[in-house]
């Protein structure tokens, strides 16, 4: 049974925690943005000033073997002073046995990268190029018996499971969804998942209405899941960047060297279907910024969006766009945005971009509910200064895509089952 962290008892408990300190280190090992390792203080914190012990546990990178630039005791001192306490470091998260049965209430154990080990993901390594299906098959099987193993160990060590993770929540590993069930009545959210989930039911299930979504971005091809599922979901659907030019274009528009997808010319025509049969406002650019070279200096121009010159390249929302849009936003009850609607790196073609987040920001203002996830709109809120001027913004890219494609993600499956 799932349980509470606020009600449970961690007197004298050793809770293991998955957390997400995937940070990013320069040269020289230094933290460059420590965000990640801040937005699970509150969940470490609890467990600590509520008596128990904690031992962490998290990946960093994408090793394929053991390399040092990819340890977790590069963040020892960092986990320390976040905490307000000393952090022991296990340099093998498979022999932590005896520093993990030693800790006593208010000590801190971290675990050296899970990722370390194949089993973590469950994915064979080492596999020769040409290697048969039979073979990967058989590798395979090896490494899933394996996991359990690991996954036993890693729960050997403590009385109760926190999954503090959202980054990672979208998959089956050993530490974010497998080792759950070693522990079914002592597993639980930490307040990062909490807030997560909260936010994507607050979106996805409970929404106040009229509900929008603004779905920007590259391709079509990466986003289609998103845009089938918000189709049955959502009052206004926005689509902007790059990914409008392939709607323009299955209506008979002329985008000249726009990014676009002929392959996903039927896709689109059928988002555009169902939008119609079920009441569904579809908004798309009805003009754009276009240069003549994905270049920041590049002379700009604004074309109808179905009128962009053979030698023209949309790359920005124009203001005749954004109006439509801002109208749309500032009569909604709850916003979800996904993806920039221009090429918002290039600071010239950053407006588009910027207007939404401060139409996001106003629409907040006036107390809808606004949640910006998944990707580069993120990045774009966050570089621009707005993230603390929505309701909220997801620290998990690939997993609140899946959220918002509707998938039951395992990392939260396997605490609520
Ligand atoms: P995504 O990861 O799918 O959300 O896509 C984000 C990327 O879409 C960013 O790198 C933007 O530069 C890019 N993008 C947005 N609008 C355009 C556009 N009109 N043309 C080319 N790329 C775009």
């Amino acid at each position: 049974m799932q349980q509470h962290i606020d009600s449970y008892n961690f007197t004298g408990k050793k809770a293991i925690v998955r957390v997400d300190f995937n940070v990013p280190l320069d040269a020289d090992f230094n933290i460059t943005d420590d965000t990640r390792i801040r937005r699970a203080v509150p969940t470490l914190k609890t467990v600590l000033d509520r008596g128990g012990a904690l031992i962490i546990m998290s990946h960093l990178g994408r090793p394929k073997k053991v390399e040092d630039k990819f340890s977790l005791r590069h963040i020892v001192a960092r986990v320390s002073e976040c905490l307000g306490v000393p952090v022991q470091f296990a340099d093998d998260c498979m022999k932590a046995a005896d520093k993990a049965a030693a800790l006593k209430p208010g000590e801190v154990l971290l675990l050296e990268n899970l990722r370390f080990y194949a089993e973590e993901e469950g994915k064979p390594r080492g596999l020769a190029e040409d290697a048969t299906e039979e073979e990967k098959k058989a590798a395979k099987a090896v490494v899933k018996a394996a996991q359990k193993e690991f996954t036993k160990t890693l729960a050997s060590y403590a009385d109760c499971y926190i999954n503090d993770a959202f980054g990672t929540a979208h998959r089956a590993h050993a530490s974010t969804a497998l080792i759950a069930e070693y522990f079914p009545n002592d597993k639980m959210f930490g307040y990062l998942m909490e807030g997560e989930i909260k936010a994507i039911d607050n979106v996805l299930k409970n929404a106040e209405r009229p509900l929008t979504a603004i779905i920007g971005g590259s391709k079509v091809s990466s986003k289609l899941a998103v845009l089938k599922n918000l189709i049955g979901k959502v009052d206004n659907l926005i689509i902007g960047g790059g990914m409008g030019y392939t709607f323009i274009k299955a209506q008979g528009g002329k985008v000249g060297l726009s990014l676009h997808e002929d392959e996903l010319i039927p896709d689109a025509l059928e988002i555009m279907k169902e939008a119609k049969e079920r009441g569904v406002n579809l908004s798309l650019s009805v003009a754009t910024v276009c240069g003549q070279k994905f270049d920041n200096d590049t002379p700009q121009r604004i074309f109808p969006i179905n009128e962009i010159p053979d030698d023209w390249e949309g790359m920005d929302a124009a203001p005749a766009s954004l109006e439509n849009w801002k109208k749309i936003i500032l009569n909604s009850k709850t916003i979800l945005w996904n993806g920039p609607v221009g090429v918002f790196e290039l600071p010239n073609f950053a407006k588009g971009t910027l207007q939404i987040a401060e139409d996001l920001a106003e629409a907040t203002k006036k107390g809808a509910y606004t949640l910006v996830g998944g990707g580069d709109s993120v990045a774009a809120v966050t570089k621009m200064g707005y993230a603390d001027k929505v309701s909220y913004v997801s620290t998990g890219g690939g997993a609140m895509l899946e959220a918002i494609e509707g998938k039951i993600l395992p990392g939260i499956a396997a605490i609520q089952d």
